[in-house]
């Protein structure tokens, strides 16, 4: 702080003049506060941030005071809102989390703690670090939940000033929203951070689209306006005078929930149904079927479009009846959905798991807050059975927010992520329906078992008693949940040691083989014995058992392999040949076109997350024993390693060599809605620019949209800047990005 009282005198000032708007929210609140606890916070927060400034030029306090306004909103406890407004002290002051724990106690710096570990994950890497990162926020959140709801408070806040950051950043930022952050407020059922999250996201990735869907509300606002007063007035007045306490309203879907079913989904706008609707909340859910029964009499229901998520919740607890009806007695004859819950499902539905706190006291029975946490739990007990990649496969296709509901036989219902197979149900049963399945019939016909399951499906699963069945390895490759993964993994880790042995055995040969690693069988024995021991396998068997069930991917552990196998077994001759090789490498690296200060002659390599262009401002890390390593300096990477003490003083000056002309591989991923001729419109916009194309890989994914991968060739940044800019002109294209490799 500063010692001029004049100063000091305007801070004060300005610090009452913030702090009487938390003041205010949590009057309006109505809950109990420990308003010691958080005026302290607050203070504490305002000094130390204090002389800090936003990229929108505002103090940097007004941040986590915006923040905190969220949360008392979603009615978060004393605790969570002092975290609030600590929660960048100590990833961006003097404050340490020592000092924090001794001025608000143990729980309160756990909190912060939590978020500022949030806080310097990077979701944007590449898929296997992306893993481990989500791995950590599960476990932060199983640790506890209110870390992740200040996190999501926090995105969204920067989210909603996201306008005076730079292009890429926005980009950046809205794909880790879209791909991370609004699927966990979706489970977290957290309705409103999840739908202005994506809302945003989509703004920014696809401006074009959201003005379009905003121009279509705006132009029949007036007349659906008029509409919806109708249906309302119509529905109030049936209800019946015994009904206390029931509120109509309208609602509007959504931005995003329109984008996905016009956009993604390939519906026209009269198609969505559920633009607008009405909502009707009682008190008790015998009163939701029989509001359900009076609508139904009032207009005429549309029978495929009724969806009772009261006996069959939604995955994050969502539950409402969903109906969409048509009104015959209107001029307006289109359909349109009403919902109808009780208070309770609707405070569930508004906010999810914060309901928790905000109607603590209304909650009826025991808690439900573990139950809430329960994907959570399985998310971590998948991932001990499975490695990195496996994890983030089963992490995107759980999380993503559309499921299926399907039935057996006898009327039971099993929810599952859209894509899931019949395999995918039976396991979802029972680990034993699963293991002993040999076929299944949906609705009384037979399938094959890579049918994937719809809504409304009755699926039988046929199994048998014989002792040598079991599950097919074939299945890995056709399921869908981390669930089903896991439990054929274990399956076979159990059952099958005698077929896993031999399985692993013959994968290694087949993989040494190709890798011309060549050695006489007693030599092999030894050299497969080391490196069991080094993965921590007791004996070569067990080992090989755990390549045979997968529980060792192979292809992750050949390059060390290989290593190994030259150092140790590499004849003379061949030892001389790979120096010499080696030397011409160096000497070709040396000519990498970026001068290192300080270090003359010094090995240069490329950092694969960022992949460095010429014209690129870059930075030189110095790595243990490979030379100097650049990257782009507003890598990630660099931005949160440069922080870290342990790495200080090995960043290093670096520049590019502007007498060097040479060419540059770069990698770029294209995500579009797919369309006839949308490769073609690619190779031509490069054809024309005269870009050699290295590689391109295409592929369709889910939702209809497209992925495309290609490596070019170019001779600096200016070059590929114009490149990108034509990708992004072509019709479909969402974003068009540089990659790893
Ligand atoms: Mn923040």
């Amino acid at each position: 702080m500063d010692d001029d009282p004049v100063l000091q005198e305007r801070n004060g000032a300005i610090m009452d003049k913030l702090y009487s708007k938390i003041e205010a929210a949590m009057e309006k609140s109505g809950k109990q506060y420990d308003t010691g606890l958080i005026r302290s916070a607050y203070e504490l927060a305002f000094r130390s941030h204090d002389g800090q400034l936003r990229k929108s030029g505002d103090p940097y306090i007004t941040h986590p005071v915006a923040v905190t306004l969220i949360l008392i909103e979603y009615g978060m406890d004393s605790e969570t809102i002092a975290a609030a407004l600590l929660h960048d002290v100590v990833e961006d002051t003097s404050v340490t989390l020592e000092d924090v724990t001794k001025q608000f106690g143990k729980s309160i710096a756990l909190l912060v703690d939590g978020v500022t570990k949030l806080t310097k994950m990077s979701f944007s890497t590449k898929e296997e670090q992306q893993a481990e990162n989500v791995r950590k926020m599960l476990l932060a959140m199983a640790q506890d939940v209110r870390v992740i709801i200040i996190k999501l408070a926090d995105r969204l806040h920067n989210m909603r000033t996201m306008k005076f950051k730079s292009d890429s950043k926005q980009r950046q930022k809205a794909l880790e929203t879209m791909e991370v952050y609004a699927p966990l407020a979706h489970r977290l059922g957290i309705r409103a951070i999840k739908e202005e999250l994506e809302d945003i996201a989509i703004e920014i990735l696809d401006p074009v689209a959201y003005a379009e869907i905003v121009n279509h509300i705006n132009m029949e606002k007036s007349e659906m306006d008029n509409f919806i007063k109708e249906i309302k007035e119509k529905i109030s007045s049936r209800l019946s005078p015994e009904m206390k306490n029931v509120s109509v309203e309208g609602r509007v879907k959504s931005i995003y929930g329109i984008y996905r079913k016009v956009y993604m989904g390939g519906h026209s706008f009269e198609e969505v149904y559920d633009i607008y609707a009405a909502r009707v909340i009682v008190n008790s859910v015998t009163e939701c079927y029989n509001v359900l029964g009076m609508i139904h009499e009032m207009f005429t229901p549309i029978p495929t479009r009724f969806k009772d998520y009261i006996s069959t919740p939604k995955q994050n607890m969502y539950q409402s009846l969903h109906t969409t009806v048509i009104d015959k007695s209107s001029q307006n004859r289109f359909p349109f959905e009403v919902q109808i819950r009780t208070w309770e499902m609707h405070h569930t539905a508004e906010y999810g798991i914060a309901a928790h706190w905000k109607y603590k006291a209304g909650l009826s029975g025991s808690d439900r807050l573990d139950e809430r946490l329960e994907w959570v739990r399985k998310m971590l007990e998948v991932q001990m059975e499975s490695d990195a990649t496996d994890l983030i496969r089963s992490i995107k296709s759980d999380l993503l927010p559309d499921e299926v509901f399907v039935y057996t036989p006898k009327g039971d219902v099993k929810s599952l992520p859209a894509g899931a197979t019949v395999i995918d149900f039976a396991y979802a049963i029972h680990t034993q329906v699963g293991n002993r399945m040999i076929g299944a019939k949906v609705d009384g016909r037979m399938v094959s078992l890579d049918f994937q399951v719809k809504t409304g499906m009755i699926v039988e699963i046929l199994t048998t008693n014989a002792k040598d069945r079991g599950p097919s390895r074939d299945w890995l490759n056709i399921v869908q949940t981390g669930e089903a993964r896991s439990k054929i993994r274990a399956w076979f880790k159990k059952e099958r040691r005698e077929e896993n042995i031999l399985q692993g055995k013959e994968e290694i040969e087949k993989e040494f083989k190709r890798n011309n690693i060549n050695l006489p069988e007693e030599e092999f024995n030894k050299f497969i014995e080391d490196i069991a021991r080094r993965q921590k396998y007791l004996s070569t068997e067990e080992f090989y058992a755990a390549i045979g069930y997968g529980g060792i991917a192979l292809s992750k552990i050949i390059p060390r392999i290989k290593d190994d196998y030259q150092k140790t077994y590499k004849t003379d001759e061949s030892a001389k040949l790979e120096k010499v090789m080696a030397k011409n490498r160096k000497e070709k690296k040396a000519s990498s076109g970026v001068v290192i200060e300080g270090l003359s002659e010094c090995l240069v390599k490329f950092a694969r997350c960022c992949n460095p262009l010429p014209g690129d401002d870059i930075v030189g890390f110095v790595t243990r024993g490979y030379g100097v390593s650049v990257h782009k300096k507003d890598c990630v990477n660099v931005e949160n390693a440069i922080r870290s003490e342990s790495t200080a003083g090995r960043w290093v000056s670096a520049h590019w060599d502007s007498n060097q002309f040479e060419r540059y591989m770069s990698a770029i991923e294209i995500t579009a809605n797919d369309r006839d001729g949308l490769l073609a419109d690619v190779s031509i916009a490069l054809l024309n620019m005269k870009i050699p194309i290295h590689t391109l890989n295409a592929k369709e994914c889910k939702d209809g949209m497209a992925n495309i991968k290609l490596t070019i060739e170019v001779g600096n940044l200016e070059q590929l800047s114009k490149v990108m800019e034509k990708f992004k002109g072509i019709r479909g294209v969402i974003k068009a990005e540089r990659c790893s490799q």
